[in-house]
């Protein structure tokens, strides 16, 4: 068993009500990397500038994620600048530098080309098929998309869903996929394109599943505190396929724990800056809090 994702590798500067982060480690592939990382190995595939330190890497090095696939690219690291509203709800994208982000082109090494699981991160539509081009035959491929593609590129992006098992996104970007308001006409309009499985996320309100077994909600994890919601989509990501990967099958039961994973790996992610708190995350703390959440979400029969 193992993962191929393709994302971004980041310098991410942050500002959040409660302090400010500069230049820290970031980026879409990296949160979902260490996240699936607990569960079967990675194989990462993204590019980073001549700048990108070994600090950095630290991050990957002494956990199952293959860096094989991580290019180095003459140039700068894709710098990422958010800042988020007091409620910690909405976030201004202050700049993004693409730097060698721009020239991306994902290779896939030939030793990535058998993985069974697939994660195509937020980048081009035709790039993210470009990769379902160069692997085999993977039992199962999840993909996250934004509002930039939607608008920008949606003939690609269309196309891109028709192979894709699961589609992982934001309400927001839900309803405009669809044009419909209502999340769960959204739903019937975005599964007939594809995906035979959505994920939406809501942010503190949680998560939507919607699939060919019917419809499933989990909570977002009730935090005292809430430090940098950074990630949280991408780490979100990493926990449900990284679980949905260990397993015998993607039945209805499988599906419901893989989302409620998913939930308990990012309310670690937002307990600090960057992937401070992910990095220092045990596999004992994330069964204690999936424990924690069957007991938020339990009530009895009539
Ligand atoms: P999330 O909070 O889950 O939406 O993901 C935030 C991460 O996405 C940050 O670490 C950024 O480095 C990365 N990111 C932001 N904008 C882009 C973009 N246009 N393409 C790829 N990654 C991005």
């Amino acid at each position: 068993m193992s993962i191929l994702v393709v994302g971004s590798v980041a310098y991410d500067t942050v500002e959040t009500p409660f302090g400010r982060a500069e230049k820290v480690l970031g980026g879409s592939a990296s949160f979902f990397s260490v996240a699936a990382s607990f569960f079967v190995p990675v194989q990462l595939v993204g590019v980073v500038g001549s700048d990108f330190g070994e600090k950095e890497l630290a991050a990957f090095r002494g956990r199952n994620v293959d860096l094989e696939g991580l290019e180095r690219a003459e140039g700068r690291t894709f710098h990422w600048q958010g800042k988020y509203s007091y409620d910690l709800n909405s976030r201004d994208t202050i700049r993004t530098d693409l730097n060698v982000f721009e020239r991306f082109e994902p290779k896939i090494p030939a030793a990535y080309r058998a993985a069974d699981h697939v994660f195509l991160g937020n980048i081009d539509p035709v790039l993210q098929r470009g990769v379902l081009d160069q692997v085999q035959k993977p039992r199962l491929v999840a993909c996250d998309t934004m509002n930039f593609w939607i608008e920008g590129k949606l003939d690609e992006l269309k196309k891109t869903l028709a192979r894709v098992d699961v589609l992982l996104i934001n309400d927001s970007e839900a309803r405009q996929l669809s044009g419909e308001w209502n999340i769960v006409k959204a739903a019937r309009v975005i599964r007939s394109m594809g995906p035979r499985t959505l994920v939406v996320k809501k942010g503190e309100h949680g998560v939507l599943m919607f699939s060919d077994h019917g419809s499933f909600a989990a909570p977002a994890f009730p935090l005292e505190e809430v430090f940098d919601p950074t990630g949280a989509g991408d780490t979100f990501a990493g926990g449900f396929v990284g679980y949905l990967a260990g397993a015998r099958d993607h039945g209805d039961d499988t599906l419901r724990r893989a989302v409620v994973m998913g939930s308990t790996l990012a309310s670690f992610c937002v307990e600090a800056f960057s992937l401070d708190r992910l990095l220092k995350l045990t596999r004992p703390e994330i069964d204690e809090r999936f424990r924690r959440f069957k007991q938020l979400t339990h009530f009895e029969s009539l």
